[in-house]
């Protein structure tokens, strides 16, 4: 029936292949596969509460804690490291100096401010009355690799594990392109040679016993623009050029090295002196705080934190969806072969920089934040306006010089 309507409405053919898998002629939205694909990656490193995401929400509890509490600064965040690490030992790296570092380096970015790294001498209160401002933006870089907290994980690695049988048939061996492996006649297993093996990964791939495994480093691994490299130390480092500030790497490492920029602290204090501030929160809270948060509670709780009123960003997204069909009919297939949509900063970034040629076919309607922040002030014209919602990249959004007036702060969901 809806593909009825949508051929009679719009002269397209659409099939719908299932809940979340829809073809527009011959536009693939996202498959079916796919999405599940996507889904398990995802959850495979976000459904663990783990000791960094403890470490995260005890900075930005502190932070928040701060910003609640009246006068400077400087004095409370520099005893904030000693109570998110107490004690005289460290706790996993077992280096309780390095970890406090780490957390003040966590707590800076948390306030908003730069990086700064371990090469200046300088405490952690150095520059932070800049978090104080009442008009504050997010600077690029939004996500920083805080490099003495970085593993230097091998780029890629393939290794033989204790699960090697020593096997007569040896596929290993005979597979392997560049002759990189070979038996140990000591302990009856296959070894690799490093400096031969070019990680093509054929020999983890005819193993029985899946004894031969591919590591690679988690941060490039997730990151689906080529954007990390290695520094001359061997930590990871990104290409500023190349990154879409989608925090994919920032999720994915496992010792939470890589951190983004907030404006929690921003946000508390504008609501604080007295402002009206609005919070235009993504439909996504439903997803993430699951399915006892709901929309009234949520409204009822963001008031009581001090929220003049919450607006649900789908109004935006109406707008937006209405704005990118009119588009659609008007300019494809006559102007443009196709069109993409641009609500997600980190996917427009992305086509223009890796498809340049195609730069002129993602829609130039709006994004639903932006749409949403401007219906609050066009009603409100001297109001505050935050947006709270799952993705790092609407930080790099707000960022930009025409839409830092519609939109004051962006947060995060953070989910305890
Ligand atoms: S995954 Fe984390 S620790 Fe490993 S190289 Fe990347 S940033 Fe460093
Ligand atoms: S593009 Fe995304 S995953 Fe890659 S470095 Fe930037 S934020 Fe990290």
């Amino acid at each position: 029936m809806q593909t009825e309507i949508f051929q009679q409405k719009y002269g397209k053919k659409m099939t719908i292949l299932s809940k979340s898998s829809i073809v527009i002629e011959s536009g693939i939205i996202l498959t079916e596969k796919m999405r599940r694909k996507i889904q398990q990656e995802e959850e495979r490193m976000r459904g663990v509460e783990t000791r960094i995401q403890e470490i995260r929400h005890a900075v930005f509890t502190e932070v928040a804690r701060m910003a609640y509490e009246e006068g400077p600064v400087d004095k409370k965040i520099e005893a904030l490291p000693y109570k998110i690490i107490p004690g005289e030992t460290g706790n996993f790296r077992n280096d309780v100096f390095l970890e406090r570092a780490i957390v003040g380096e966590r707590l800076l970015m948390a306030m908003g401010l730069p990086y700064r790294g371990a090469a200046e001498p300088a405490p952690v209160s150095d520059g932070i009355m800049e978090a104080d401002k009442p008009e504050g933006y997010y600077t690029p870089p939004l996500i920083n690799v805080i490099k003495f907290a970085c593993n230097a994980c091998d780029e890629k690695k393939v290794h033989v594990t204790d699960g090697c049988q020593g096997c007569l048939a040896h596929p290993c061996m005979e597979v392997c392109p560049k002759g990189a492996v070979s038996l140990d006649r000591t302990t009856g297993r296959s070894i690799i040679d490093q400096e031969k093996c070019i990680k093509c990964g054929r020999c983890a791939s005819v193993c029985s016993y899946n004894a031969i495994i591919i590591q690679e480093r988690p941060c490039a691994k997730a990151c689906g623009m080529d954007a990390i490299t290695s520094d001359e130390n061997g930590k990871a480092n990104i290409d500023y050029d190349k990154c879409v500030s989608c925090g994919q790497c920032l999720v994915n490492c496992p010792f939470g090295a890589i951190a983004d920029k907030s404006q929690i602290f921003q946000t508390i204090r504008a609501i604080q002196s007295g402002e009206k501030v609005y919070a235009a929160v993504a439909p996504a809270f439903v997803g993430q705080f699951g399915p006892k948060v709901t929309p009234g509670k949520l409204r009822a709780a963001m008031k009581e934190l001090g929220f003049t009123d919450v607006f649900e960003v789908a109004i935006g997204a109406d707008l937006c969806a209405k704005q990118e069909a009119e588009d659609f009919l008007k300019e494809v297939p006559d102007e443009l072969p196709f069109m993409a949509t641009s609500c997600c900063p980190a996917w427009s970034v992305m086509a223009k920089k890796l498809f340049p040629d195609h730069a002129n076919c993602i829609s130039m309607a709006l994004t639903p934040m932006t749409l949403t922040a401007r219906l609050i002030k066009k009603h409100n014209p001297n109001a505050k306006v935050v947006f709270i919602g799952p993705c790092a990249a609407k930080k790099l959004e707000a960022m930009r010089r025409t839409v830092r007036s519609d939109v004051d702060f962006v947060v995060t969901f953070e989910v305890a």
